[in-house]
């Protein structure tokens, strides 16, 4: 086992070096970097390669060892595993229709439809006040009133800001 491990090893090490040796020859070698051409006398000695390879390899350079189970696990015993009652999503019991919009929601929390009417009628009047005065900088430090269509202002809303809108009051926004 050992000894036909290190012949591989050895015939591999040769062909790469046969491959990297090509490649220099015809000038394919991209490893290499831009190198500066001095003229000089051809006798210099030429620094050889210290490349060689004299220890013995060692068995675990070519082997990747990993834990592996050593018995298969039949389907029965994957399928009691994955089905497992204590790994199964548990059934919620807490859903109930939202008194409002008639939308399933779970119970003491908020309701996504609901939610997403508020935000967007909520928007819109923000909008409306950022294009009043121009910016947050501005905002008068009183209370705020939202009027909607066919709405007037009472007595007790004297010095309030107060932001009209041409839509129809929402069911959900009482007037209070
Ligand atoms: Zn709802």
């Amino acid at each position: 086992m050992s000894s036909l491990s290190g012949i591989l090893c050895f015939l591999r090490r040769s062909l790469l070096r046969l491959e990297s040796t090509v490649l220099q020859i015809t000038g394919f070698d991209r490893h290499l970097g831009p190198a500066l051409a001095v003229q000089g006398p051809g006798l210099l000695p030429v620094p050889q390669r210290e490349n060689v390879h004299n220890e013995e390899p060692s068995f675990l350079d070519n082997i990747f060892w990993m834990a592996a189970p050593k018995k298969r696990r039949t389907i029965e015993v994957n399928r009691c595993r994955r089905r497992n009652p204590n790994k199964l999503i548990p059934v919620k019991t807490n859903i109930v229709p939202c008194p409002e919009c008639g939308h399933l929601r779970q119970k003491h929390v908020l309701c996504g439809f609901c939610y997403e009417k508020v935000r967007r009628e909520t928007a819109l009047i923000r909008g409306q006040i950022r294009a009043m005065e121009g910016g947050p900088l501005k905002t008068p430090a009183v209370e705020t009133v939202v009027l909607y269509a066919n709405e007037t202002p009472k007595d007790a809303n004297k010095g309030k800001r107060i932001v009209e809108t041409g839509r129809k009051r929402p069911s959900w926004f009482t007037l209070y």
